[in-house]
């Protein structure tokens, strides 16, 4: 049984979900408009807050940035809800602090497989810190898709996972700390493989100076040194005025061999074609799937059909049936003769590998420095045709979905 606020300005709404929620044993309490139902929320603190986006005196967006900022409700799960449901206004309100988004007209199984997940802790959503390949590109030509390096935050319930510590790292970090305030912050970052791109936000990961804090970070053992060395080695007194041990935080590096739990979540690796040694990860918890492949160059387009094909089809099968595959992409199929062998994949292939792995969505990721917004917004046009059934779509920084 959870107690759960309803804050909505249409009383059929506020019936339905009365009558749904209260057959489940739930503890329902309900508010006509945006201002009541806050005050109500900041007297009950309940487990769920029920929010239509469109209502008088506070607007849902309000409501939401309100609740998060209290943190007597932080442990208040909030779904979004409303008629209204272009993709812009879904992300608003999941940037804003929602933690799920139902579209108008309810349906009660939704309702109640939105709410049982979220209760369950067993809600995934995906944030975009870092979409940018090989350097940080910050200016107006690529202030849409996002100037830093890779970086991407996967939430599973309440585990923190980190998918690469490129310059994104750092709005992450700023994030965490505003999140948390006092409270200690554990997360598990996972490393592709440990070029300039994917490792050189960590010396300016602010929490990990914090004592207190917990971090697992994982990758690949590379041809050269251990993990941990290189890690170091990038704070050295030669390129960074701060040394690693400088941060106070409890820090475990993980050489990645056998696949990793972590409560109900598992990560699979598997190797990857670039230079040097490079994994993509496969998280699995609660039913559902994300997959990153980054960096990686298609292998029957390097080595040939006959010799790639194999290779290739491991890497499908580590992608199949993905409920969000991120996959890098940098180059058209124009551009990649001069780019062979450099490690990366065109978008014909991401979106190939996808529509065969039958993965359910598709964001192309590691965009290239030199492909500004206007380059990549008819490159994504294309690829939206060419994927048919997989929602293909361009990572942008600062965005977040829901799993
Ligand atoms: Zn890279
Ligand atoms: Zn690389």
């Amino acid at each position: 049984m959870a107690k759960i606020l309803v804050i909505d300005d249409d009383p059929v709404v506020v019936a339905l979900l009365t009558t749904w929620l209260t057959k489940e044993g739930h503890l329902v309490s309900t508010a006509s408009d945006g201002e009541a139902g806050l005050q109500r929320a900041m007297v009950e603190k309940p487990d769920v807050v029920i929010a239509d986006m469109m209502m008088p005196k506070l607007h849902g967006l309000q409501v939401v940035e309100k609740i998060r900022g209290n943190p007597d409700l932080a442990s208040t799960k909030i779904v979004a809800s409303s008629l209204k449901n272009y993709p812009s206004d879904v992300r608003a309100a999941l940037d804003t602090g929602a933690d799920a988004f139902l579209n108008k007209p309810l349906q009660p199984e939704e309702v109640l497989k939105t709410l049982s997940a979220l209760l369950k802790g067993h809600n995934i959503r995906v944030k975009f810190w870092g979409t940018r390949g090989s350097i940080a590109t910050p200016g107006m030509r690529t202030a849409r898709y996002g100037g830093n390096t890779s970086c991407t935050e996967v939430r599973c319930g309440d585990a923190i996972l980190i998918l690469d510590a490129g310059t994104g790292l750092r709005e992450l970090g700023s994030a965490l700390l505003e999140e948390f305030r006092q409270r200690p912050i554990a997360a598990h970052i996972f490393i592709g493989h440990t070029h300039w791109d994917h490792i050189q936000g960590f010396p300016f990961f602010v929490p990990a100076y914090v004592p207190g804090n917990n971090f697992t970070i994982y990758s690949s053992r590379g041809a050269g040194k251990p993990l941990e060395r290189v890690f170091r080695g990038q704070m050295d007194g030669d390129y960074f005025p701060v040394r690693m041990s400088d941060m106070m935080a409890h820090m475990k590096f993980v050489e990645l061999q056998e696949p990793v739990t972590i409560g109900e979540i598992t990560v699979r690796h598997e190797y990857l074609n670039h230079p040097g040694m490079a994994v993509g990860f496969r998280i699995e918890a609660f039913g559902k799937s994300v997959v990153y492949v980054s960096d990686h160059e298609c292998f029957s387009r390097l080595y040939g059909a006959e010799a790639g094909e194999r290779e290739d089809a491991r890497i499908r099968e580590f992608c199949r049936d993905a409920d969000l595959l991120i996959h890098e992409a940098q180059y058209t199929d124009e551009e990649y003769p001069k780019k062979k062998g450099w490690g990366h994949s065109t978008f014909s292939d991401a979106v190939n590998t996808a529509v065969q792995a039958r993965a359910r969505r598709l964001a192309i990721f590691h965009h290239d420095p030199a492909h500004d917004d206007g380059f990549m917004d008819s490159v994504i046009e294309q690829c939206r045709k060419d994927a048919g059934q997989v929602d293909c779509f361009a990572a942008k920084e600062g965005e977040s979905l829901e799993i």
